[in-house]
């Protein structure tokens, strides 16, 4: 029997889905709570002061509610106990700490944090977009939410998110550090002299010809492919997917993309802007979405053009490194973008890339066969 009691049957009326949802709406609930109670600690500074503290707790009680009751439900139904004593558990504790009324602790103190906040708002807030987009327009009806690896993925979707100071940081850290000496005050001021509308514009092309020369490289070079290998390691594509990323790719393609932008000095809201639209964009095209957006497919990235970046067939190994206009790979010639067809699979056929955060981590660094793309 697996971690989560699989042996016992995953069909409904089984407590099984039961017992998964009330673990989640119990562990959102224990951050939650954790989050009230340790600010200085569990939340990204920046943000602390624009929660609104009223709908956080409401959230809070929500999740409580749902725990306990699904909770509940799963005992009642299910031969394995474990899924919904683990939720009944996590909300109790929760509860135990105060709940949704906990005190707010003092903030301050600490300079280090983990961005406890920032996954738990990513996380319900893409999975409430997300779940019932792919449950509605599903391309491959078959493939559950709960798929093989998506515990992997969930934990890349945590790590990258508990680790965003470090992530930021790095990210900032090639453009401040290594081409403070090229910023030239009079282009910035004319740069920000455009409409809001156009530096965006201007932002997605320039992030996405850094982004496209950077991804190709790490399909290029052998010793940055072990990392970027991982990304293309998910068997299964969709919302989740789009987070099994090394911490090394995220923070190289992140960091090199950045260097234009802070040259060029954009207007801080266009930047924002862009990083709520690539946010969204990023997981999308990953998604297990059947949408085909024929008018524009030739002008933005659709799921269809990014799932035949992650398709075995050998002919579209090392096509489409663009991650926002496919124009971009018709121009350099590394465009594959059969009409109307989605790819029969993904993932690197013959590779063994493991399952597990940790161990995909590791492997990058690992002796073992060659790079094989
Ligand atoms: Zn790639
Ligand atoms: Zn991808």
């Amino acid at each position: 029997m697996s971690a989560l009691g699989r042996g016992a049957g995953t069909r409904f009326g089984s407590g099984w889905i039961s017992g998964v949802l009330a673990v989640v709406f119990s562990a959102l609930a224990a951050g939650g709570v954790l989050c009230l109670r340790f600010p200085s600690l569990l939340t990204t500074p920046d943000a602390r002061s624009y929660y609104p503290l009223g709908v956080v707790r409401f959230l809070i009680y929500a999740c409580l509610v749902a725990g306990f009751g699904l909770g509940t439900l799963s005992v009642l139904l299910r031969r394995s106990k474990a899924l919904g004593v683990t939720a009944l558990l996590l909300a109790t504790v929760a509860t135990l700490l105060g709940g949704a009324g906990a005190e707010v602790g003092t903030t301050g103190g600490t300079a280090a944090y983990v961005g406890l906040d920032w996954f738990l708002l990513n996380v319900l807030v893409l999975a409430l977009i997300f779940v019932p987009m792919e449950r509605a327009f599903a391309r491959l009806r078959a493939q559950s939410i709960f798929r093989p690896e998506w515990r992997t993925d969930l934990v890349h979707f945590a790590m990258s998110h508990l680790l965003v100071q470090v992530t930021v940081l790095l990210t900032l850290a090639p453009a401040t550090l290594l081409f403070a000496w090229a910023v030239r005050p009079a282009l910035q001021h004319a740069v920000q002299a455009q409409p809001l509308l156009l530096q965006f514009v201007e932002i997605v092309v320039v992030a996405d010809l850094t982004e496209y020369v950077v991804h190709r490289v790490f399909h290029r070079v052998p010793f940055l492919w072990r990392f970027h290998e991982i990304h293309h390691s998910a068997p299964a594509l969709d919302w989740l997917a789009a987070s099994r990323l090394h911490l090394v790719d995220i923070v190289v393609t992140r960091g090199l993309s950045f260097v234009p932008l802070y040259l060029l000095g954009f207007t801080p809201s266009a930047v924002y802007a862009y990083l709520i639209f690539v946010s969204f964009h990023a997981v999308f095209i990953h998604a297990n979405v059947r949408f085909r957006f024929r008018p524009i497919e030739w002008l933005v990235v659709t799921p269809r053009f990014h799932h035949w970046h992650h398709a075995a067939a050998p002919e579209a190994v090392d096509r489409n490194f663009a991650v926002h206009l496919p124009v971009i790979d018709r121009l350099f010639g590394t465009s594959y973008f059969p009409a109307g067809r989605w790819p029969e699979a993904y993932g690197l056929p013959g590779r063994s890339v493991p399952d597990g955060w940790l161990r995909q981590l590791a492997w990058p660094l690992r002796r073992g066969p060659g790079p094989v793309r």
